[in-house]
């Protein structure tokens, strides 16, 4: 986080910037730059924060576990009286019951009696979360790298909330031929031999879903900005500069932090994200455009097939 500025008061609204989209596709990353956006601290993927943090008591990227996190104790206390008093398994049941792709019609529109009774109780959790987060840390917008589109409706659908979303976009081959590379594989597989082609297609077929239901909050009247991988490595302060640009804000990036060089990686208290958030020193901006040299010809044709015609309105030819 970067130029701390006045804590927020309980009536103000609460600014949250939410990066949504597919996993592996720099989110993480980004997550990081935007912590040297002014006034914005950086926290990871949130919804993964209860099962993570709180259940498991997993490493913060401070270093210290989240039980022992002097960020994280101070949110927990300012939030809930101490966590002691947060039910993690409990959140877990509400994520379930209505922070899913499949529950965001109801998010949107008429609610059953239950729902809505599960989606309020979890939806004040998070607005005490949130708050709290901004008023530990000074700052005046929460960033949230959850990226599930759920959760983006769900934000949207919280009074007292102004959301802003960047959804980060990478080829789709890149992303797929990344999953790839994670699947178990037999003894003595090549690295990057192909994955099932299920597999293959089932992550095609989650890139068009997720990017249509995050590019869609645009239409419910939420900020949106599409934010390219190959783009934010290649210029990261013309993509700051857009994300800070649909938030309404100024862009004077902390050039301590995106150095020519690369990424300084900031001291953040992030929880869940990718491995890089665990990074010290400098991180070189470098595309990682691997998938174009290894991936399996047959399978990156399927992917490039099933994600026609969104592929080619983001400008992947
Ligand atoms: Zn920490």
């Amino acid at each position: 986080m970067s130029n701390p500025a006045a804590p927020t008061s309980p009536d103000q609204p609460l600014d949250i910037l939410y990066v949504g989209g597919m996993p592996r596709s720099g989110s993480t990353l980004t997550d990081l730059m935007l912590d040297s956006l002014p006034g914005h601290v950086a926290v990871g993927e949130l919804f993964y924060l209860w099962r993570n943090g709180l259940l498991h008591d997993g490493l913060c990227a401070c270093g210290a576990a989240f039980s022992r996190c002097p960020f994280w104790q101070a949110v927990g206390q300012q939030a809930f009286g101490g966590w002691r008093a947060a039910d993690g398994e409990r959140v877990m049941r509400l994520q379930h019951e209505v922070d899913r792709t499949a529950k965001i019609p109801q998010i949107l529109g008429r609610r059953p009696r239950a729902f809505a009774a599960a989606l309020e109780e979890y939806s004040g959790l998070l607005q005490r979360l949130y708050a709290a987060i901004a008023q530990v840390s000074g700052a005046q917008v929460v960033v949230d790298s959850s990226k599930r589109p759920s959760l983006a409706f769900v934000l949207r659908s919280m009074p007292g909330v102004r959301l802003t979303v960047a959804q980060v976009v990478r080829d789709p081959r890149g992303v797929a031929y990344s999953f790839s590379k994670h699947v178990e594989l037999p003894a003595g597989a090549a690295l990057g031999a192909a994955m099932p082609r299920s597999s293959t297609v089932k992550v095609a077929r989650r890139w068009v879903t997720v990017n249509a239901l995050v590019a869609s909050l645009g239409a419910f009247g939420v900020p949106t900005v599409r934010v390219r991988y190959e783009d934010l490595v290649q210029d990261p302060l013309r993509e700051l500069a857009r994300v800070a640009a649909a938030e309404g804000r100024a862009s004077e990036v902390d050039r301590t932090v995106v150095t020519d060089r690369g990424l300084r990686v900031p001291e953040t208290h992030v929880v869940a994200g990718g491995r890089i958030r665990l990074a010290d020193g400098v991180l070189p901006l470098r595309l990682d455009d691997a998938w174009r040299r290894e991936m399996d010809p047959a399978a990156r044709r399927v992917v490039g097939a099933v994600t026609a015609p969104t592929r080619l309105r983001y400008g992947y030819r």
